[in-house]
């Protein structure tokens, strides 16, 4: 899906001046690390289209070849660094002439714009109040800047929003809402009527520094299957989100002992769904449940979350076995998402 900036221009990608009208080089000023960061969020997939009032352009006191020479010499600047912008949308109204496409107005846009756009991975950025109406009225969230401070606060504040993912899967048997955090505060909440498999859920967390608020009804009068198959799907698929959103992406792999138990666990966020995983079970339960399913839970995850996962368990608890692949699995997510942090893309194609 698309993840678009509505980017206003005066005041947010370029200082506003006190009579609000660049129409001279000399008032041309770029708003503090709008470069840099704007190369960021390009790299993590962001389109930019730039939204602009420019009051009664054209009219005698603002004509259009002054606003004309420094916009273009923005546009340049902007273009020669890497950065360009699908459209640049501009209204020449002034603020009594009652046309629709004045901010916050949406006359400047066409369904288009909003085709295939993920609406929770969008944002609205400009200076003033009549910009964060706008994203309301486009249904999108609007952060603010200050041109002084600039564009890192900004950078920050999406980059939290990208790092919250939250998914409802309803089937006949179960009913999954969960929402994961990249928080690094490593914290499950919830429960999912069975005791072994919160503990597992809970290793993850604490082992990976994501954080899982997770509200989950399923048939357990039948068994524990469907539960546990849709809470991996779930989370296998906010893991992807989750991943996706991040441009860097590596292979790890973790080695745990536990006792007489030991786990070897390697992921490639590869794109390409794959499973292996051998356990030395010691017979078929851990308490009541069916060992298998928990096995079937790290197949299902990695299926979803469109990685590759082997494992490879030995000892001779299935306990141990099971929880030292639920830690495995934390750390490695650990390992990921910290490299996550860096946009390099971590293969030679260039891309994933
Ligand atoms: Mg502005
Ligand atoms: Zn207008």
């Amino acid at each position: 899906m698309r993840k678009v900036l509505f980017i206003d221009r005066d005041g947010t990608l370029i200082k506003e001046p006190h009579d609000f009208q660049i129409d001279a080089y000399s008032k041309l000023d770029f708003v503090p690390h709008s470069i840099p960061v704007l190369l960021k969020l390009k790299q993590l997939g962001f389109e930019f289209f730039m939204v602009s009032n420019q009051d009664l352009l054209g009219s005698e006191n603002f004509p259009l070849a002054s606003f004309q020479a420094p916009h273009d010499l923005m546009m340049n600047v902007f273009n020669s660094q890497g950065i360009s912008f699908k459209e640049v949308l501009i209204c020449p109204h002034g603020p009594n002439e009652g046309c629709s496409c004045r901010k916050p107005k949406v006359g400047l846009f066409k369904p288009t714009h909003f085709e295939g756009m993920d609406y929770q991975k969008s944002f609205v950025i400009g200076d003033r109040e009549t910009d964060l109406t706008l994203a309301k009225n486009l249904g999108v969230k609007g952060i603010k800047i200050n041109q002084d401070i600039g564009w890192e606060p900004v950078f920050v504040e999406i980059v939290k929003e990208l790092n919250v993912v939250t998914k409802k899967r309803t089937t006949k048997e179960t009913k999954i809402e969960m929402t994961l955090y990249k928080d690094g505060r490593g914290v499950f909440a919830g429960k999912t009527g069975i005791d072994f498999f919160d503990h597992m859920l809970d290793q993850i967390c604490k082992h990976s520094g994501l954080s899982i608020d997770l509200n989950a009804i399923g048939d357990l009068e039948i068994d524990e299957h469907h539960l546990v198959e849709d809470i991996a799907i779930t989370l296998g698929s906010s893991l992807r989100d989750l991943f996706d959103t991040g441009a860097g992406k590596e292979r790890f792999g973790f080695v745990l002992p536990m006792d007489e138990t030991q786990c070897l666990l390697s992921i490639d966020f590869s794109g390409r769904p794959f499973y292996q995983g051998n356990f030395t079970w010691q017979g078929d339960l851990i308490g009541n449940t069916n060992v298998r399913i928990y096995e079937h839970f790290f197949r299902s995850l990695a299926m979803e979350a469109k990685i590759n996962l082997h494992l490879d368990v030995r000892g001779k608890d299935n306990h141990h076995l099971c929880e030292s692949a639920f830690k495995s699995l934390g750390r490695c997510l650990r390992q990921s998402l910290t490299s996550s942090t860096d946009l390099s893309i971590p293969s030679s194609k260039g891309s994933i």
